[in-house]
């Protein structure tokens, strides 16, 4: 059962099936900070696409934030992830889960697709990225 107690486990640094350690930590720092409900859809996510997911970003400091140029907390919260996603066909089918999900936030960006449950807490979005 518990192969999510995924933000506790990637939090001490255990492996937690489908999530590389790497991919959820700040790159900068090495903090992970991730939002335990969050994690735990993004989880759900991966079971039902039943495909893998690449995160080009999870946590980042607020330093990391800045670097990258976002005025969002979203990933500075643990709450956004954002995943590869090269081509229509399963962009389609991420997005379909995503908002099964209720993902709040919904961004789809040329080789990504983020998303966060920050949104809910003001008013729930999807936005083309550049
Ligand atoms: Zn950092």
């Amino acid at each position: 059962m518990s192969k999510i107690d995924s933000a506790e486990s990637l939090r001490s640094c255990q492996p937690v099936e489908f999530f590389k350690f790497s991919e959820v930590i700040c790159p900068c720092c090495g903090q992970c900070l991730l939002d335990y409900a969050s994690f735990k859809l993004l989880y759900k996510a991966r079971v039902l696409i039943d495909m893998p997911f690449v995160l080009y970003s999870a946590y980042r400091c607020i330093k990391y934030n800045k670097e990258v140029g976002s005025t969002s907390r979203n990933h500075v919260l643990g709450r956004a992830f954002d995943i590869k996603c090269l081509n229509s066909v399963n962009r389609y089918s991420f997005i379909r889960t995503f908002l099964s999900l209720n993902f709040s936030g919904i961004g789809i960006y040329p080789n990504f697709i983020h998303v966060d449950t920050y949104h809910s807490d003001v008013t729930p979005m999807l936005w083309y990225g550049r």
